[in-house]
């Protein structure tokens, strides 16, 4: 029997590319020495083996989801148990339940809420701690970011401030509130690879 052991560089992640951040985890991931192509139709699922749904307009990205019929491809990459991460907007598209909404693709059990750090404060940063990693503080940045309401029993909390989840797994699946692509410390997307070598 012959054993793969899949490496850094052999891995490509696929960010969805319908709108949003996504040429800044393209980059993110080319500098932890991983391979990274823009997603624009379902069939390209097939070729990647994990995905970022990146941050940007969730009302729009579902919009595009659904006119590229991206639903069922979706499904079935998460299914197959390849990883995906969302960030931001990225994370209400996948969570099980949007507060006044009616997306959510179900891939990890927590019920967010849109915009919900207010308009005067948009926008911030925070150091916040890894739980998976002990080192140095991590800058996140806070763009319009939902909270996540509630978190089921099988989701692992990696990071909170002032008692909100903002970054979480489940089984294949990563989340988190902020956007840790519009900055140089690449230690999540390293994260989200590792997930990726296991799956
Ligand atoms: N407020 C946006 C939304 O609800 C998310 C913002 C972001 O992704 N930075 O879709």
């Amino acid at each position: 029997m012959v054993v793969i052991i899949k490496n850094k560089e052999l891995i490509r992640v696929g960010v969805l590319a319908l709108q949003g951040a996504f040429r800044e985890h393209i980059n993110c991931i080319k500098k932890c020495g991983a391979d990274a192509v823009e997603i624009k139709f379902p069939y390209q699922l097939k070729e990647i083996d994990g995905l970022i749904i990146p941050g940007g307009e969730s009302t729009t990205i579902n919009k595009l989801i659904k006119k590229y019929d991206f639903k069922p491809y979706l499904d079935e990459f998460y299914k197959s148990g390849k990883a995906i991460y969302g960030t931001c907007a990225g994370l209400i598209l996948i969570a099980k339940k949007v507060a006044n909404e009616d997306f959510g693709l179900g891939y990890i059990d927590v019920e967010v809420a849109r915009n919900s750090y207010g308009r005067q404060i948009d926008s911030f940063e925070e150091y916040i701690s890894l739980g998976f990693n002990g080192g140095e503080k991590f800058k996140a940045i806070f763009i319009r970011a939902p909270k996540i309401l509630s978190a089921g029993p099988d989701v692992d909390i990696l990071s909170e401030i002032k008692d909100n989840i903002i970054l979480a797994s489940q089984g294949n699946v990563l989340v988190s509130t902020f956007h840790p692509e519009l900055q140089d410390d690449t230690r999540i997307h390293e994260y989200f690879l590792n997930m990726i070598e296991k799956s």
